[in-house]
This record gives structure tokens, C-alpha cells and sequence, in this order.
């Protein structure tokens, strides 16, 4: 069998070409508010990536670089001087946050109508009883990687490995959405590789290099590879490499250039999404 490589970058684009023109209908430039509390290097470079792909879809962003000492009441205070700010559309806490910080608390602080992350009780509950809402982009950009390469999941075995509320859970309930039959594992699943082989659709979302071996895929399985390790080299690799993959699985996606470009471009989508809901409203 030849294994299908799905191309987020290509798909990214498209979906980026696409926003552009939403954009351009608009009568001013969305924007994103993005506050990075430190200097967490990877963080630094997290947050330029995503305003660059901002920019380039016609989304302004303004980056606002708050102190590692910064207390947690004056980071709530910050925000929710932002929710009440009408020229900010989405708001964005990268994350991690300083240990001192509780990110649950600030993640709640945010208005649930411009929690462009998804991540706050409100968004993720109206995901759960499947009413509309923002929905996390890393999820997202996970369903839009799978339908690009099945176009109807229903009824298909779906398992997802981690049930982070980042990526796992959230994605469990879009793929029960989607119709599919969902089984989430997690470090304390016994026998990882024969539950694997149940899934027509596999997400791996663990964090682990290499945890994926060959006698785990169904045969023409789809592979949705989420995580992001560095090796020694400092290379970026997934939790699958193609070579344990390739030959049996259907469809996989690489790392990178998969689900890390996807997850960018579900987050301008959903800047873009809450302009047009929050300015029809108006
Ligand atoms: P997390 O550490 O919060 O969760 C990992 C999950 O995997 C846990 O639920 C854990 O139970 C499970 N797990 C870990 N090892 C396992 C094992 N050996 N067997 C079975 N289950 C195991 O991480 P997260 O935030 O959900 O992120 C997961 C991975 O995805 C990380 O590598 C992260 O960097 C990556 N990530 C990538 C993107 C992207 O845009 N590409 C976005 C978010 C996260």
C-alpha cells in the first residue's frame, strides 16, 4: 500500500488564500491581542511565528511582552482591560505561563467571545453538549487534516492518544461529532498496541518520539501525528516516524509541515470567525 503523505503546509495555505479574502471584505483589520508573561525562548519564537501568519491574511496583531515577575491579579486586571477594549477581537495567553501564575484562572479571565484559543470552560462545555462555539485549534486542525483525507468519518474507529484539555479532550468530542466511535488512551492504557490497531483513524497527541511502532497500525489506517519532540540533533520529529508507518498506514501527516501549520492557520481562522459573528451582532 502506498502510504499518502496529507500536506498541512499546502493545505494551510489554502485555507490562509481563503481567510485572505474574508479579510479583505472587512472594514477594518481584525485583531489579536497576543501577551507572552517572560522570556521562554520557545515561547518567543511561538508568538512571532503567529504574527507573521497573521499579517499575511491582512489580521493586525498587537504583542504585548509582560514582565516574568507580573502578578497574577495584574495579569487578569490586563485582560480584562482587553475584553473591554472594542478595537481587540481575539485575545491569546501563550502559554506555558510563569509557575507563580495559575493558567486556568487566567484562561477564565479572558471574554469567552474573544478566547480565540478555545480553552475556556465556556468554549469547551458548548463543545461538549455540541452547541457552537470557538473551538481549540489544535483539534481543529486535526478534523480538517482527517477530512482532507477521509471525507466521512462516520461510523469509523477513532482512537486518540492523550486526553490533554489542549488537544485530546477536545478533539474526542469533535470526532464523536463527526459520528465517529472514539476511544482516548493515555499513559495508564494496557496493551497500547493492539487498541491501535482497532483505529481507522489513529491521533497520537502523547509527546513521545518513536511511540508509534509498526505492528500498532491497521492496515490503510489514517495517521495523525500531533506531537512535537526535538531530537538530538535538535530536529523537530512527531510521535511517528514515516518509517513505521509506511507501506501500511493510508495516510499520515509529517512533522513538521502537518498539524503544526494547521494549528496556525485554525487560529487566524478563528480570529476571523469571531470578527464577522461579533460585527454581524453590531
Ligand atoms: P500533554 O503532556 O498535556 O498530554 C500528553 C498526553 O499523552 C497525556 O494525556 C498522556 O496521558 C498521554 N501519553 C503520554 N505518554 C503516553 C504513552 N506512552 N502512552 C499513552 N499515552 C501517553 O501534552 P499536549 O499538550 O496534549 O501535547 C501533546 C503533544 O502534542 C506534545 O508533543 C506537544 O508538543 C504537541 N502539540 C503540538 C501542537 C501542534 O500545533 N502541532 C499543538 C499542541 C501540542
Amino acid at each position: 500500500m502506498n502510504t499518502h503523505i496529507i500536506d498541512g503546509k499546502a493545505l494551510a495555505l489554502e485555507i490562509q488564500d481563503n481567510l485572505l479574502r474574508r479579510v479583505s471584505q472587512f472594514s477594518r483589520a481584525p485583531k489579536l491581542a497576543v501577551i507572552l508573561v517572560g522570556d521562554d525562548p520557545a515561547s518567543h519564537i511561538y508568538v512571532c511565528n503567529k504574527a507573521k501568519a497573521a499579517e499575511k491574511v491582512g489580521i493586525a496583531t498587537e504583542l504585548f511582552y509582560l514582565s516574568p515577575v507580573l502578578t497574577q491579579d495584574a495579569l487578569i486586571a490586563f485582560i480584562h482591560d482587553l475584553n473591554h477594549n472594542p478595537n481587540i477581537d481575539g485575545i491569546l495567553v501563550q502559554l506555558p505561563l510563569p509557575k507563580h501564575i495559575d493558567s486556568d484562572a487566567v484562561i477564565e479571565s479572558i471574554d469567552p467571545n474573544k478566547d480565540v484559543d478555545g480553552l475556556c470552560t465556556r468554549n469547551l462545555g458548548r463543545l461538549f453538549i455540541g452547541k457552537p462555539g470557538i473551538i481549540p485549534c489544535t483539534p481543529k486542525a486535526c478534523m480538517t487534516l482527517i477530512y482532507k483525507a477521509c471525507p466521512n468519518p462516520d461510523g469509523l474507529n477513532a482512537v486518540i492518544i492523550g486526553r490533554s484539555r489542549l488537544v485530546g479532550k477536545p478533539l474526542a468530542q469533535l470526532l464523536l461529532a463527526a459520528q465517529c466511535t472514539v476511544t482516548q488512551a493515555h499513559t495508564h492504557t494496557r496493551n497500547l498496541a493492539a487498541l491501535c490497531q482497532t483505529a481507522d483513524i489513529l491521533v497520537v497527541a502523547a509527546g513521545k518520539p518513536d511511540l508509534i511502532k509498526r505492528d500498532f497500525i491497521k492496515p490503510g489506517a489514517i495517521v495523525i501525528d500531533v506531537g512535537i519532540n526535538r531530537n538530538e540533533d535538535g530536529k523537530l520529529q512527531g510521535d511517528v516516524s514515516f518509517d513505521a508507518v509506511n507501506g501500511i498506514a493510508g495516510a499520515v501527516t509529517p512533522v513538521p509541515g502537518g498539524v503544526g501549520p494547521m494549528t496556525v492557520t485554525m487560529l487566524l481562522e478563528n480570529i476571523v470567525d469571531i470578527y464577522e459573528k461579533e460585527n454581524k451582532q453590531n
